[in-house]
């Protein structure tokens, strides 16, 4: 295994500075390392395309931040998010994927083959490249909200809400995904304290209305979190008002749901995209405007952003890049 040290969280998306030296010509080149990268490398690897994937800043993906996964079909006991990832990684690599340590840094999708440059130093041409960098959680930048990443703070209710059942928790934000997780939370919960810093929703009015009907979500409105307490877990949060008045509230789960940035700022040179950097494929498919170029996971997945809809649309991206290559 080759391993690169990523050299910087920020990608470049300048070439003119890099090697033009081509160091290795892959077949198909997959880039990340969650549910989507790992199932499109399981298929490339079994129609004998002998991907090389990337694993990126994070190996393993938003999944290794979760601690016990319940809705991912095949695991009628739960799993841990790292150790299925670990699973999922040897899967791939029993069929002959080439797993690596490192980050791209840079592309250059002109022409016909396609440039990625691995740490600003490792430039590998490929026929195919499949794009699974996915999406990072935004999160407040607490120090106390790091300390429960896990144990109690959570960016995904559909993932963790479970372990909440008739408990009370927070949610902090003011869009869609805020008024949709507190909305699902509300039907494990006892009690769903919506923490919004505006003196209004951003939700859509029918997000809004839904809230507006739950009657175990309270919204509210101009407060912002000043810290998250407890011990080993999550015990409770103290809130600041407007006029800076403390509110201290007794929950046992922080759900942080202020948005997510998809892992696409390289790619915008070359790929469609939407105004937050979301990657477009063509529907019903994995296909970008590039062809040989595609996309699967999060990083094109506002919506479901589920583990096991990222893996459903790697398979899909395998695929696509199969029959590409012909
Ligand atoms: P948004 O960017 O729409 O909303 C983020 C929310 O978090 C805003 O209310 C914002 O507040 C708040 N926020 C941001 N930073 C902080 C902070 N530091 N402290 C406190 N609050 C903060 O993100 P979403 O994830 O909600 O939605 C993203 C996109 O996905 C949208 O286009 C949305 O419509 C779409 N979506 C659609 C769904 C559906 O149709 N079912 C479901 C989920 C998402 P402020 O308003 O003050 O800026």
């Amino acid at each position: 295994m080759i391993q690169f040290a990523p050299l910087s969280s920020e990608p470049k998306t300048s070439t003119s500075k890099l090697s033009t030296e081509v160091k290795e010509k892959v077949h198909v080149l997959i880039l990340g390392s969650g549910p989507a990268g790992y199932t499109a490398a399981i298929y490339a690897a079994r129609a004998n395309k002998k991907p090389v994937l990337y694993q990126g800043l994070q190996a393993g993906g938003q999944l290794t931040t979760t601690t016990e996964v319940e809705n991912f079909p095949g695991y009628p006991d739960g799993v841990t998010g790292p150790e299925m990832m670990d699973q999922l990684q040897k899967q791939a690599e029993r069929f002959g994927t080439e797993v690596r340590w490192g980050l791209a840094t840079a592309v250059d999708f002109s022409g016909p083959k396609h440039k990625v440059w691995i740490d600003d130093e490792y430039l590998i041409e490929a026929d195919a490249v499949i794009i699974a960098t996915g999406a990072t959680a935004k999160y407040l930048g607490l120090e106390s909200e790091e300390k429960f990443k896990g144990s109690g703070v959570s960016a995904c209710a559909t993932c963790d809400g479970f372990f909440y059942r008739g408990q009370d928790v927070v949610v902090v934000g003011g869009g869609d995904t805020a008024a949709e997780e507190a909305t699902y939370l509300a039907g494990l919960c006892r009690k769903v304290y919506l923490v919004v810093r505006k003196n209004y929703l951003r939700a859509s009015k029918p997000m809004q209305d839904r809230v507006a009907r739950t009657a175990n979500i309270e919204v509210l409105y101009e407060h912002t979190t000043k810290e998250i307490t407890g011990g080993q877990t999550v015990e409770g949060v103290t809130l600041l008002k407007s006029k800076g008045e403390e509110v201290k509230l007794a929950v046992t789960g922080y759900f942080v749901a202020i948005g997510h940035q998809p892992n696409s700022t390289i790619f915008k040179p070359y790929l469609d995209m939407d105004e937050t950097g979301y990657i477009n494929t063509v529907p019903g498919t994995s296909k970008t405007n590039v062809p040989g170029i595609f996309a699967c996971g999060d990083v094109q997945d506002k919506y479901y952003r589920q583990a096991i809809t990222a893996a459903g649309s790697g398979c899909m991206a395998a695929l696509d890049a199969e029959r590409f290559l012909g």
